[in-house]
């Protein structure tokens, strides 16, 4: 059998995404910016997907930009809020996304900036009355970079709370929405943003595309310069069916939202049931309750020469798993979110999470499988 539960890594594409995809690429490849009729075709599909991303998001069209990847959003947006608008301390938290960590650490090194890390808790919350302490304090422009949702252990963030304190000290906010997007309502119209990232591949969308929404209130200027694309924010010949592609497969994941959240959380609550009933030594990390991504499932399991390996072994069955998180060099190395949050250094983490494809059988199989291992 062979089981994909690494969902929280990267997504297959919907076939409805790759229609689209594959129809923009056969029937448009015109430049956006020349102004012929080849042009002026492709620049209408770039458009029309910014207009759409906007209206899920409930934001305006000129606050959506697109990337390359939720990478470079993020990137660009914590070296250009300090670069442009006289940001001189930045708040964020240890469990943030390296990409949002190694962003941090280049800034600070390459300006005269403060950053400073909330506590989490044991399930990976941030303190939010920390966070409103911490603010008080006005001498220095803030921005709060905090994630939506958590990659390695599924727990969300209360944007709305977070947002109403940073409002309340006037803090500007950032958050890196990858793995929440489209999958939960976020409606920027209600719940003040300063920036937030989102990318196509976790979406059931293409690799490669990202978004950057920019309130209007706190513009920023291009990181990447070059020919002026993307209205002067972010050069380079726009990834047309790229963006034709995140589009759609956010069309899809928003009209099919319902269908989405029941099936994933009816798996996980399935899955958790199997193991309890066979009375595995699992734990969970991450908070269970409440505020938490329903498809992110991050397994503490006893350390033993067999779940060391895990991936690896499970790997063996046909399972697509990952460790504490997806790990881009393939070499895997300890977790700085487990580190956060204190998980038992004498356990061992595995991170499966799971899509609208997966199945009672799938996790029958998986629970099978881990019973053996641990
Ligand atoms: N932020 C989070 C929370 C992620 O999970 C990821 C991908 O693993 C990223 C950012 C990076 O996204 P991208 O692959 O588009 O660069």
């Amino acid at each position: 059998m062979k089981v994909y539960l690494d969902n929280a890594a990267t997504t297959p594409m919907q076939p409805e995404v790759l229609e689209t995809m594959t129809r923009v690429m056969k029937d448009t490849h015109g430049n956006p910016s020349s102004i012929h009729q080849a042009g002026r075709k492709a620049r209408t599909i770039i458009e029309d997907a910014r207009k759409r991303v906007a209206e899920h998001l409930q934001a305006s069209t000129g606050e959506i930009f697109f990337t390359s990847s939720a990478t470079e959003s993020n990137n660009m947006i914590i070296h250009c809020s300090v670069r442009d608008l006289g940001v001189k301390r930045i708040i964020s938290s240890p469990t943030e996304h390296p990409c949002v960590l190694n962003s941090l650490k280049s800034a600070e090194s390459m300006f005269d900036i403060e950053v400073d890390y909330l506590s989490v808790d044991g399930q990976g919350n941030i303190n939010l009355d920390e966070l409103d302490q911490k603010l008080q304090d006005k001498t220095k422009k803030t921005l709060v970079s905090l994630m939506h949702g958590n990659n390695e252990i599924g727990t969300m963030l209360d944007l709305e709370r977070v947002s109403g304190i940073c409002v309340k000290h006037e803090a500007l906010l950032h958050t890196d929405a990858v793995q929440s997007v489209g999958k939960y309502p976020i409606d920027l119209s209600k719940t003040k943003v300063s920036f937030l990232s989102a990318s196509g591949h976790k979406i059931y969308g293409p690799k490669g595309i990202g978004i950057m929404y920019i309130n209007n209130e706190n513009m920023i200027e291009a990181f990447i310069k070059g020919g002026g694309q993307e209205r002067k924010m972010r050069s380079g010949t726009e990834n047309v069916y790229g963006i034709a592609g995140f589009a759609e497969a956010l069309d899809w994941l928003v009209e099919n939202r319902k269908m989405h959240l029941d099936k994933v959380e009816g798996l996980r609550q399935y899955f958790k049931s199997k193991v309890a009933e066979q009375g595995l030594d699992i734990h969970f990390n991450g908070n269970q309750e409440q505020n938490y991504l329903s498809n992110i499932l991050s397994l503490c399991i006893p350390k033993s020469d067999k779940s060391d390996l895990i991936v690896f072994n499970l790997d063996i069955h046909g399972i697509c798993a990952s460790a504490g998180s997806a790990c881009s060099s393939g070499v895997e190395h300890d977790s700085h979110v487990l580190a956060a949050i204190d998980a038992p250094k004498n356990r061992k983490t595995v991170r499966l999470s799971i899509s609208h494809h997966n199945t009672k059988e799938e996790m029958d199989y998986v629970v099978e499988k881990l019973a053996a291992l641990i």
